[in-house]
């Protein structure tokens, strides 16, 4: 069985899933349907063996990841993800790794009640490049630049934990960690979840969004420079995750949650009319939404603060991950 085969057999499932595909799989192009007064979200990402993922990484955890990763930047955007295309190199047919792949990519499509639109298989080293499609209401992105000094600054989720599992995939945690910590971090790693609801409820109250995949501090950079601002980050406010917390020390802690990357969080910042609002929404979700700090009008870019004062820690200090990047 060829590579086209295999992908064949274990992706083209139901043609039907989504009534404004109007055309899937098949065809030189799909054909799709927009909602009326929306605009179409674009973006993709592409993941190399050896470079993104460990060469021998569960396939099923690559498949979730390969998609989440992408609906992570939807969400961001507070976009509804809708369609998804799938260009992947495959150095050989090999077909119990084809059909893991598979597995978790369209579980998580499935979740997301995304369809498989198109895509293109070649032989070569391994790659997978995904590009999804969402759509949001015009005028309800959530952009990067429209923040404003005096803007509140939250995150979802616990940042850190990722690359506290990368760091122990790789060895470099010496300490005793429990079983728990440890599975709970390496699945944040392989297995990251897009704040899909989270972004979409932010429509209208967040004046910038970014999903965090570089850390926290170089993220947020980017939306300092998007609005010129500054920003205080209170280290006593980061949602740090307890046994990461215990098995390190505050200082490698906050390290790990402001430089490490693959967390997949939505960072984003709340005008003070729409903070009780944002603080509403958050005490009704399931995931952790924290306000952290806020920005302001410094040309310094990221100050960090602990109980009001400045607080000197080396955001270079725990980089054993940014090789990999
Ligand atoms: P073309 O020569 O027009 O590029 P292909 O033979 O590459 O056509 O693909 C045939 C059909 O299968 C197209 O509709 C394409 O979108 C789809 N397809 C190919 N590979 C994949 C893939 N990995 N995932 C999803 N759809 C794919
Ligand atoms: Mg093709």
């Amino acid at each position: 069985m060829s590579e086209f085969d295999l992908i064949y057999r274990y992706f083209f499932k139901d043609a039907n899933q989504r009534k404004d595909v109007e055309l899937g799989i098949g065809d030189d192009c799909a054909l799709l349907t927009m909602p009326p007064q929306s605009l179409l979200a674009v973006s993709t990402d592409t993941l190399v063996s050896g470079v993104h993922f460990f060469p021998d990484v569960d396939p099923f955890t690559l498949g979730h990841k390969a998609l989440a990763v992408n609906i992570s930047d939807l969400a961001a955007m507070g976009a509804d993800p809708a369609w998804v295309s799938l260009a992947i190199t495959l150095p050989e047919a090999n077909e119990p790794w084809v059909k893991a792949f598979a597995e978790g990519f369209l579980a998580l499509a499935d979740y997301y009640g995304m369809q498989l639109v198109g895509g293109d298989t070649t032989k070569g080293p391994l790659s997978v490049t995904v590009t999804v499609h969402g759509h949001v209401p015009i005028g309800q992105a959530l952009t990067r630049g429209q923040a404003k000094a005096g803007d509140w600054i939250y995150v979802t989720g616990a940042p850190g934990e990722a690359a506290f599992g990368l760091n122990l995939l790789q060895g470099a945690i010496t300490c005793e960690v429990s079983d728990e910590l440890s599975a709970h971090c390496i699945s944040r790693l392989q297995q990251p979840t897009p704040r899909v609801a989270i972004g979409t409820a932010l429509r209208g109250l967040a004046s910038s969004c970014i999903d965090i995949s570089d850390g926290l501090a170089q993220d947020l950079g980017h939306i300092l420079n998007a609005c010129q601002c500054g920003a205080d980050i209170h280290l006593d406010q980061l949602p740090l995750n307890s046994g990461i917390l215990e098995a390190t020390s505050f200082d490698q802690a906050c390290q790990l949650a402001l430089t490490g990357g693959d967390d997949y969080e939505l960072l984003f910042t709340v005008p003070q009319e729409k903070k009780g609002l944002v603080d509403q929404l958050a005490s009704h979700h399931s995931v952790a939404i924290n306000c952290i700090g806020r920005l302001t009008s410094a040309k310094s870019g990221l100050t960090l603060k602990l109980n009001e004062q400045a607080y000197p820690l080396d955001l270079a200090g725990w980089d054993h991950f940014s090789d990999e990047k």
